[in-house]
């Protein structure tokens, strides 16, 4: 087979920690990027976490550190030679559990460090000498601040979910950390998307990348159908549950664009006798965790949420998703899409236009590249919003400027991230997270016959959290084994 791991002569150490992992054959994404890296080019990846990008970039960068690996007890022997950068602690706890595995028959070592944690047991471990830091923006100028950290023989550095450190405001930092770097090395991009900044972050970073793309970012599936109908907002509901009689379509997701929106959607639904949950970045750690928990078992049938929250969750099979808002950022709406129509089964995804929206969808047939119409649904009764013809999308229909332009932004929830970029820090302190790392790694349903999560009596956690983070009860709960 052309995707086995023996075809990639990886060193007998690499192969033995692959073979232990149990993996038969490379993913996609490590099909293409791990010859490439191997080579040492710079690559500009567009993958999502849950596609085995963690392996594609650090198998190959492992082995090309291979030879530095040495048994000194010296920490001048073991200078920081690669650096993976990722924006949230349960990403880089993630990632850096992964690379000691795969790293685990070398002698290469490796450290992860975060913000929330206490400085010191990181700062004895990178004095110690690492070979591979895996690190958060922020702590990690923390450490070259307080000189713990020595990025000057850096050979690697890998940005990974490169969309979201940017989305979260890491850029300024990431500028810095990139400035301590020596210019000669190779530089790994990993994006959900290619947004016009993640490609201006590339042009100024990665010197002639070879792009590998294992889903088209800002392509959508072509097994979603997907519908947009006028509907003002009172009209809304109305058509949602249309679609949902006339499709019998038994459960969906419902984006909105705020926590305020989302929770008052969610309360209408549920007065007109739908069976409906909320998440959004106000909802505690436990009501989400229960939110999600009802609808993977069937008791929720409408999971109302914001982009924020639904972040990161990977709940396959949903049969329908609507935007009851269209998103501010045409890039959500392929990230909500997305959510149906997974792995070749047939998924629909209704968007609902009110007048003021033209240009935001005028925006998505940008980033999509292909025309939308805007269908009338006829209700029972005769709609309240203007004539179909009013709601045109080309241009010359749209609003100038909108009014919801750079909305987006000031929507986003500080305390949905955990490093809060360096430059937030000094005067406007989010309130502390309690972040899920739930949404931070693609959700698996778990088997009809389990228990409630939060009844359940919490197991020992998987391994993909370590002792750095401290579980919490009902979290710990959602990384047992038998899920
Ligand atoms: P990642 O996208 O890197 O977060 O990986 C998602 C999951 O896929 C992790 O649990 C990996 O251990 C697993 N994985 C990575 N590569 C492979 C592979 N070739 N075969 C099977 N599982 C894999």
């Amino acid at each position: 087979m052309t995707d086995s791991f023996s075809n990639l002569s990886l060193a007998p150490t690499l192969a033995r920690a692959v073979a232990e992992m149990g993996y038969e054959s490379m993913t996609p994404i490590q099909a293409q990027a791990i010859p490439v890296v191997l080579t040492g080019q710079d690559v500009m990846g567009a993958a999502q976490t849950g596609t085995g990008k963690t392996a594609a970039f650090s198998l190959p960068l492992l082995q090309r550190l291979l030879k530095h690996e040495n048994p000194s007890t010296s920490p001048a022997r073991h200078p920081v030679r690669a650096l993976v950068l990722l924006p949230t602690r349960e990403l880089a706890d993630q990632v850096a559990q992964q690379i000691k595995m795969y790293a685990k028959y070398t002698q290469l070592r490796s450290a992860v460090v975060f913000g929330g944690m206490d400085m010191k047991p990181q700062t004895l471990e990178l004095k110690q000498g690492v070979e591979v830091l895996v690190a958060t923006p922020g702590r990690l100028l923390d450490h070259i601040e307080a000189k713990n950290a020595v990025l000057n023989q850096v050979e690697y550095v890998v940005l990974d979910e490169a969309d979201r450190m940017l989305d979260i405001g890491f850029l300024p930092d990431l500028q810095r950390i990139l400035s301590y770097l020596p210019k000669q090395r190779t530089t790994l991009l990993f994006s959900a998307t290619f947004s016009p900044e993640i490609k201006r972050l590339a042009g100024s970073y990665l010197q002639n990348p070879i792009t590998i793309e294992v889903a088209r970012p800002n392509e959508t599936a072509s097994t979603v159908e997907q519908r947009f109908y006028a509907a003002q907002d009172d009209d809304k509901r109305r058509v949602i549950r249309k679609v949902l009689d006339d499709r019998g379509i038994k459960q969906a997701f419902i984006f909105v664009n705020s926590k305020l929106g989302c929770g008052r959607l969610a309360r209408s639904l549920e007065r007109e006798g739908l069976k409906t949950a909320a998440l959004h970045g106000d909802k505690s750690q436990d009501e989400r965790l229960k939110a999600l928990e009802a609808f993977k078992k069937g008791e929720v049938d409408l999971l109302v949420c914001t982009d924020v929250a639904a972040r990161g969750l990977d709940i396959k099979d949903v049969p329908a998703v609507f935007n009851f808002d269209v998103p501010y950022n045409a890039e959500d709406y392929v990230h909500r899409i997305g959510r149906t129509g997974r792995a070749g089964a047939s998924g629909l995804a209704v968007t609902l236009v009110s007048p003021s929206d033209a240009r935001l969808v005028g925006d998505i047939e940008k980033l999509i590249k292909k025309k939308l119409d805007v269908e009338t649904l006829q209700l029972d009764t005769a709609p309240t919003g203007p004539a179909p013809e009013k709601w045109g999308t080309r241009a010359e229909d749209r609003p100038r400027g909108s009014a919801y332009e750079g909305r987006r932004r000031d929507e986003f929830d500080p305390r949905d991230a955990l490093d809060t970029p360096r430059e937030r820090r000094g005067g406007f302190r989010p309130a502390p997270v309690n972040r899920d790392p739930f949404f931070s790694k693609p959700y698996e349903a778990s088997s009809a016959n389990v228990s409630p999560s939060w009844d359940a009596v919490p197991k020992a956690p998987r391994s993909s959290i370590s002792a750095n983070i401290k579980p919490k009860r009902k979290v710990a709960a959602l990384f047992k084994a038998d899920e």
